[in-house]
């Protein structure tokens, strides 16, 4: 039913280019290739409950490119196949009390006690209820689950999960009613459980969902719910994070080789712009670092969002595809022409955002992107 609704998203497929930058993920959602959460799981690592964070974390780093050559070699093997090498090495309660998986988990309820999970590293102990500047406590808000196809092509139907939260406050933002203005009294302390979410991510596959879609708000400050999850999970579905990845060092090492496909959102390419309009600072330092991150640790598949926004193309849209362009080895870049003034605009704030895009600006940006041969076309 679907198809008739998107036909581009049987279509879309039939673009050689396309397919092969989004190789692993598709063979995910056909079956060919496990999730790489199901691996992580398999993957055996020694440590105790007793450990702290920063020995818990060296032990995580001493892992990582262990697992990643695992990963690599293993991915298309079939479940029953890694179960039984496993379990010919170790107890399966061995493995499932110390498994890389299960080491990420710990690390991150153990940093939820002075938050950084986000570059604001605002320190609040969401462990203890405390509130951070993400608007939300230790628990994770789901404000809707269902499939989404108002995605791009490749990406519908898409198991989409909205958070309550952000870690940036855009003031032009387009969610705001579920990123800032929400009243969290009224769910305070009904949050979702690891459990509920493994649930959400089965009914969506029954849904015919191609993928689970992580997203808010922001869905980072729910990394820690989201991650335990995927110990109960079940699906045979890629895992997608969808963001504005805004993330801390610390966070993008826990998961940068955990979700199969990502949606950045690159909005500025510079701090300026970024802390003035979105309270974001140092969001250039750290964007362009989790963007490396994915390249080197991850699957390096995404699609890449820029918003393109009125008066800001020669500071941050043309930038922002050269350092795609320079830095990123197969991007697919969806140039976005849909801003118009929301939230805080609409108060008076910032004028010079304070009207759509003209088309002379959509044209210089992608102009240079195709000058440049950044693939767009198919996905934006
Ligand atoms: S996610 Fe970011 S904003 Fe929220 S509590 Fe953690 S560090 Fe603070």
């Amino acid at each position: 039913m679907w198809s008739l609704l998107r036909r581009d998203a049987m279509t879309v497929w039939q673009q050689v280019e396309l397919k092969n930058r989004l190789v692993k993920y598709r063979e995910i959602f056909q079956n060919k290739r496990l999730p790489r959460y199901k691996l992580a799981r398999l993957f055996h690592v020694p440590f105790n409950e007793k450990m702290k964070k920063d020995e818990l974390m060296e032990i995580h780093e001493h892992y990582q490119p262990k697992f990643k050559e695992w990963l690599e070699e293993k991915q298309q093997y079939s479940i029953e196949d890694i179960e039984k090498e496993v379990f010919s090495k170790y107890k399966e309660e061995e493995i499932e009390k110390n498994n890389y998986l299960k080491l990420k988990v710990k690390i991150l309820n153990d940093v939820l006690s002075a938050c950084e999970f986000c570059e604001n590293r605002c320190k609040a102990n969401r462990a203890e209820g405390k509130i951070g500047n993400c608007g939300v406590d230790g628990k994770a808000y789901v404000s809707s689950a269902f499939i989404h196809m108002g995605e791009e092509a490749p990406i519908i139907p898409s198991g989409t999960i909205f958070f309550y939260g952000c870690t940036m406050e855009c003031s032009f933002c387009q969610n705001f009613d579920i990123s800032h203005l929400f009243s969290f009294e009224r769910f305070k302390g009904r949050g979702s459980t690891a459990l509920d979410l493994a649930q959400t991510y089965y009914t969506l596959s029954k849904q015919q969902a191609r993928n689970i879609n992580f997203v808010g708000g922001d869905p980072t400050p729910n990394l820690h719910v989201i991650l335990e999850s995927f110990l109960d999970a079940q699906v045979n579905l890629p895992m997608l994070w969808n963001s504005n990845m805004y993330l801390s060092e610390t966070s993008m090492k826990l998961i940068s080789d955990i979700f199969d496909i990502w949606l950045p959102d690159m909005k500025y390419s510079n701090n300026d712009c970024a802390g003035k309009y979105s309270k974001a600072p140092k969001y250039w330092d750290a964007l362009q670092r989790n963007m490396k991150m994915i390249e080197e640790r991850g699957s390096g598949e995404y699609v890449i969002r820029h918003l393109v926004m009125p008066n800001h193309t020669n500071c941050c849209s043309i930038p922002i595809l050269n350092w795609i362009n320079e830095n990123l080895e197969t991007p697919l870049v969806n140039i976005m022409a849909q801003y118009h003034p929301d939230y805080k605009i609409l108060r008076g704030a910032f004028p010079e955002l304070n009207r759509r895009l003209k088309t002379s600006e959509m044209y210089e940006v992608r102009k240079h992107a195709d000058d440049l041969g950044v693939y767009w076309k198919s996905v934006s």
